[in-house]
């Protein structure tokens, strides 16, 4: 596996890999892997004839109280893994790469960023939409790879493809995957590093909490009630504060106030000792 971190370097490695007209496909992630991250390199070995990795933990994302410097850094952990995974190509900018001196440019995603976390991180989806457009030009995949462990975020992606027309000829295909688990149902991320023992054990209430309002909703349930059941079981069971549980439409992402059995999705963000923990499933 090659590792660039610059521009120039990364655009000769891609040429390289092209040649006769192989095709190329893009995972791009913030490091700290976990096996939810290379589950999306694995579907791309699969679709694709190479694979590239992006590590960068992007600034721009980032509130000014959260957590741009605590994030995991483990660069030369990550590049193991993603090698012995079989990723071709490891795009690791430095920050000065990304955005250079003067750089004044934003990508914003109207609606879809507009509530769940992009109301509860004011800018948040403003600076993925922005690095992922650089991605996108940068390495001209024919698809690139997302999990649907942050969905919104895969909706506000394929809103920004769409709209900026990046889907042809460039990516092809936007890819999302479906949510890797840990034993115990909770979604793999990088911030469960974050969780002490006692907390890490709590926090598998939020997959357990959401299973049941589902099933409530599902069986015709009151969608407000099975809301306000899943906050309190969350509070009980050690949870701080929950930013939001909501019932949305699963391509929109417009609030549901009630279950029509057309495809929806059951979105929760909940702060567990000082950790923002996000989940969703889908309901229907
Ligand atoms: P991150 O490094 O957290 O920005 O994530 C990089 C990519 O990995 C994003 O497309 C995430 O949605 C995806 N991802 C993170 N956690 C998981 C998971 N548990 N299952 C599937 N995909 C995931």
């Amino acid at each position: 596996m090659q590792t660039a971190h610059a521009l120039d370097v990364l655009r000769t490695q891609v040429d390289r890999l092209r040649t006769g007209g192989a095709t190329i496909g893009l995972v791009p992630t913030m490091g700290a892997l976990h096996q939810g991250h290379l589950t999306l390199v694995r579907r791309a070995r699969e679709a694709c004839d190479h694979v590239v990795a992006s590590i960068f933990v992007n600034p721009t994302q980032f509130g000014p109280n959260e957590d741009l410097d605590a994030y995991p850094r483990q660069l030369a952990e990550d590049a193991a893994m993603l090698e012995a995974e079989g990723c071709a190509l490891l795009w690791a900018p430095t920050v000065e790469e990304i955005y250079p001196d003067g750089f004044v440019t934003n990508v914003s995603v109207r609606e879809v960023s507009e509530g769940l976390c992009g109301a509860a991180r004011p800018g948040h989806f403003d600076g993925v939409a922005t690095v992922v457009c650089k991605l996108f030009n940068q390495v001209r995949p024919d698809m690139a790879f997302f999990g649907e462990k942050d969905f919104q975020q895969l909706a506000v992606i394929r809103a920004m493809a769409r709209d900026l027309d990046l889907t042809q000829p460039h990516v092809l295909s936007i890819i999302g995957v479906p949510t890797v688990r840990e034993a115990d149902g909770l979604a793999m991320s990088s911030r469960n590093r974050y969780l002490s023992p006692e907390n890490r054990a709590a926090a598998a209430a939020l997959p357990q909490a959401m299973k049941q309002a589902i099933a409530a909703i599902e069986g015709g349930g009151e969608v407000g009630a099975a809301l306000a059941e899943l906050e309190s079981e969350l509070l009980g069971a050690g949870f701080a504060s929950v930013d939001y549980a909501a019932l949305a439409d699963a391509t929109s992402l417009r609030p549901l106030t009630a279950f029509s059995g057309a495809a929806a999705r059951l979105l929760v963000a909940a702060r567990i000792g000082g950790t923002r923990l996000i989940d969703n499933m889908a309901v229907g």
